[in-house]
């Protein structure tokens, strides 16, 4: 039995030694240390050794059962140091490689302008207000002096969900929501997206407009005029000309369309001024008081001013763009240019 003993450690020595890995490892372990490994095997036949061979062969035994122990301690050591060298050599980062850049988009224009203006006229104390865009008749129309009968309810050429509710065609509804929320003073920008049946070169079925209303005691043209000229001399810069043009709004009284001077050609005379010199750019005007009387304002006490315009133009005014479709075609040679 000694004799067992000793060939099996000797076996033993050699397949630890040829472990490579961890599980190989922990294989040979069960093997010969397991419940049902080879010292298990041997020592059952401990039974059939007389009185006086049981103690030496089982001193024999515990030896053998030392050896194997420390065997594998010594081997799994090993094999751990080893699998951890390989694994940082086969992990190893280059830490001087240039790195992979990540894909940077850029904002589209339409918002890029839609953000520059907004930064002007928070800067003069406007708030920014939203509403939404699928819109009740009567904050698109009525409530904005424009009834049911009124022929500017062509020149608007609305979609209709039913009856009553609309695609909001411009921004003004806004007006009203922020005007029956709020008591005067108010003097808030509103920018969204708006809807028309209309498309060609310089129409679209969706387009984008910023609107911005000012209402408080002893609000003035003069105070308008004021504000605009602020407005587009910041965005345009100083030297560019700006003229206030007579015009007609159903919810203004008096209005006036800005022009400013052709940015293309310096007001020479070009295609995209059609030689006129001037640009029209937005739509402004005295709130008329029958819209005051829609949202309970007293246009006894207050009076204020509107403006609003397309930031589609603006922007093909800002980077020369001279078809509107393109801002809509998500184009990715169009759209990398800002
Ligand atoms: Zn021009």
């Amino acid at each position: 039995m000694k004799q067992r003993l000793e060939s099996m450690l000797q076996e033993a020595r050699s397949a630890f030694e040829n472990a490579g890995s961890e599980s190989e490892l922990q294989e040979t372990r069960v093997r010969y240390l397991g419940k049902k490994g080879e010292l298990t095997g041997i020592m059952k036949g401990m039974g059939a050794l007389t009185p006086e061979e049981k103690p030496v062969v089982g001193a024999t035994a515990n030896l053998v059962k030392e050896e194997l122990e420390s065997l594998f301690q010594a081997r799994n050591e090993d094999v751990r140091r080893a699998e951890i060298a390989d694994r940082l050599a086969r992990e190893r980062i280059d830490v001087t490689l240039p790195g992979r850049s990540s894909f940077r988009g850029s904002k589209h224009p339409v918002t890029l302008v839609t953000e520059e203006i907004a930064e002007i006229f928070t800067s003069l104390g406007f708030g920014i207000e939203e509403g939404p865009e699928v819109e009740k008749d009567f904050y698109n129309f009525e409530a904005l002096n424009i009834p049911r009968d009124h022929p500017a309810r062509d020149m608007q050429d609305t979609f209709y969900i039913s009856e009553d509710v609309v695609l909001r065609t411009h921004t003004s509804p806004v007006q009203i929501r922020t005007m029956m929320r709020h008591a005067p003073p108010v003097r808030v920008i509103a920018p969204g997206t708006v809807y028309r049946r209309d498309s060609d070169i310089t129409h679209s079925p969706m387009f984008h407009q910023i609107e911005g209303f000012l209402v408080d005691r002893h609000v003035t043209f003069g105070d308008l005029k004021g504000i605009l000229t602020a407005f587009i001399n910041q965005y345009f810069g100083r030297e560019v000309g700006v003229r206030f043009r007579p015009s007609f709004f159903p919810f203004t009284e008096p209005s006036a369309e800005v022009d400013i001077q052709c940015v293309i050609c310096r007001g020479a005379g070009c295609r995209v001024c059609k030689n006129s010199g001037w640009l029209e750019i937005l739509g402004s005007g005295m709130i008329d008081p029958e819209v005051f009387r829609s949202v309970n304002y007293d246009p006894q006490i207050y009076s204020g001013f509107a403006f609003g315009m397309g930031l589609e133009r603006i922007a093909m005014l800002k980077y020369g763009v001279n078809d509107l479709r393109l801002f809509f075609e998500n184009d990715l040679r169009f759209l990398q240019q800002f």
